[in-house]
């Protein structure tokens, strides 16, 4: 057991290296997580140092916080404590590609933008684009469950995951996927760990389904003159013989952040194929956009990143519903941030039914994004879906439920499997669904 701060540092230093252990004020705080600064951090530069790392916070029942890139740290509720910040950048090696079976292993702290240039030089991707992904770790966009766009063609991040090499609260290192060991028998873990937000244990290399990069594609913004036109129009496609890479709904105050030209609604499009098949499908999305009503121009790539930082708010919200209710529940929204006066900029996947809402800062003035929250989660739960806070001012978060309710018996299963995976309870406890 150690027992001072210098003998916590010595031990730390001895994992991973002088070099790789912070511990000075100034730099915890420019680290802290959700407000709460760290008492160390530690890099290590293997998965066998991560081991080491845990097996020392578990003997010492350190709180533990996984990091990645930094940029999604405050999702979840506020951490009581972190004693130990754990960055996985080190972790950063390709470990293997096999392009003949579109399949790549890669450390955790590997950037989405570094896996896309590696992968770019064989025509090949992780057709994963979350906001701000370029500079997301692997690990994180697994462990907060992200998705951007191209989940309408190819999913989210779990359902490309296809095995996980993580290390337990206890240092135990461990397979999930392909190879399983005795003590996770019986559990699909690379879809229990994708979102589960670093409380079952650490992922510190993931095999990757790839896909092909398509030859050609071309974008198109189709903006109506109402909403329920944008939702006729994304009834028809997806009703249709086209297929898409990207289908995503767009309000008036995305297309403003994003400097598009303004309209009630929008939605924009992808196709990515042989060139001749994405000249066809636009041509016949453009004919179709037209009958809609809709104003119809091709756009560069770009498009794509520009209504990503449309997101970019001090408060974002995510709103899982019917994907054939999105756009009841954009001009729910919208009626509600409205009478507010709350700008709202907001982006919806028309496959899965997912909305993520950008809100103003008046947003988290006073009691308002309670009650707005309170009353779409009560709407919401009629149809099963339900809406998580992503992002708020901390002293918003305070009284804010950000997960929302979950079925009892749900909330017991989530509990039993985070007390077998961290009996001790040192990863990022409390932050995820009902305190797990
Ligand atoms: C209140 C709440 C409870 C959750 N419970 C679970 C759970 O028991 N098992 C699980 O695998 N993931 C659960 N999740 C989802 C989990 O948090 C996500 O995997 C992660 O946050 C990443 O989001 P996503 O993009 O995968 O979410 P989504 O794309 O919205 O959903 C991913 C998967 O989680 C399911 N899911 C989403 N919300 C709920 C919910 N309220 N209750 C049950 N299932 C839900 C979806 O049906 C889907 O299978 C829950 C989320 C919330 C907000």
């Amino acid at each position: 057991m150690v027992v001072s701060v210098q003998a916590a540092r010595g031990a730390l230093a001895e994992i991973v290296g002088s070099a790789h252990v912070v511990s000075e004020p100034a730099a915890l705080e420019g680290l802290a997580v959700d407000g709460a600064t760290p008492r160390w951090a530690a890099r290590p530069g293997s998965v066998e140092e991560m081991s080491r790392l845990l097996a020392l916070a578990s003997s010492e029942r350190w709180s533990v916080v996984p990091r990645g890139s930094g940029s999604c740290l405050d999702l979840g509720a506020p951490p009581a404590r972190v004693d130990l910040l754990l960055d996985c950048r080190r972790l950063d090696a390709i470990v293997e590609h096999t392009p003949a079976d579109m399949v790549a292993s890669v450390g955790a702290g590997l950037s989405l933008a570094a896996l896309g240039a590696a992968l770019g030089r064989h025509r090949q991707r992780f057709p994963v684009d979350p906001v701000g992904g370029a500079s997301r770790s692997v690990g994180g966009v697994l462990a907060t469950g992200a998705s951007g766009p191209l989940r309408f063609r190819y999913g989210q991040a779990r359902d490309l995951l296809l095995g996980v090499r993580f290390v337990q609260a206890d240092g135990s290192i461990t397979w999930g996927g392909s190879k399983v060991v005795k003590s996770v028998t019986g559990y699909d873990v690379p879809k229990l760990l994708a979102g589960s937000l670093g409380t079952l244990g650490v992922i510190a290399e993931a095999t990757l389904r790839l896909h092909p990069m398509p030859p050609a594609s071309g974008s198109w913004l189709l903006s109506f003159r109402t909403p329920g036109a944008a939702a006729a129009f994304v009834g028809a496609m997806l009703d249709s013989t086209l297929q898409p890479e990207r289908l995503v709904v767009a309000n008036a105050g995305a297309l403003r952040a994003a400097a598009r030209p303004a309209a009630p609604a929008a939605v924009a499009v992808s196709v990515g194929s042989i060139a001749e098949a994405v000249r066809s499908q636009g041509s016949e999305l453009v004919r179709m956009g037209r009958e809609h009503g809709a104003m119809v121009s091709d756009v560069p790539e770009d498009v794509w990143l520009e209504l990503g930082a449309a997101l970019a708010g001090p408060v974002r919200l995510k709103l899982s519903g019917e994907p054939a209710r999105l756009c009841h529940w954009l001009a729910e929204v919208e009626r509600l941030a409205g009478e507010a006066s709350v700008p709202v900029s907001a982006l919806g996947d028309a496959g899965s039914g997912v909305l993520w809402l950008s809100l103003g800062r008046a947003a988290a003035d006073g009691g308002w994004l309670a009650g707005a929250v309170g009353t779409l989660r009560e709407a919401l739960s009629g149809e099963g879906g339900n809406l998580v806070v992503e992002r708020a001012p901390r002293s918003l978060k305070d009284h804010l439920d950000v997960w929302g309710p979950i079925q009892a018996d749900s909330l017991a299963i989530m509990k039993r499997i985070k007390r077998e995976f961290d009996p001790t309870g040192i990863l990022n406890s409390g932050r995820f669904v009902g305190g797990a």
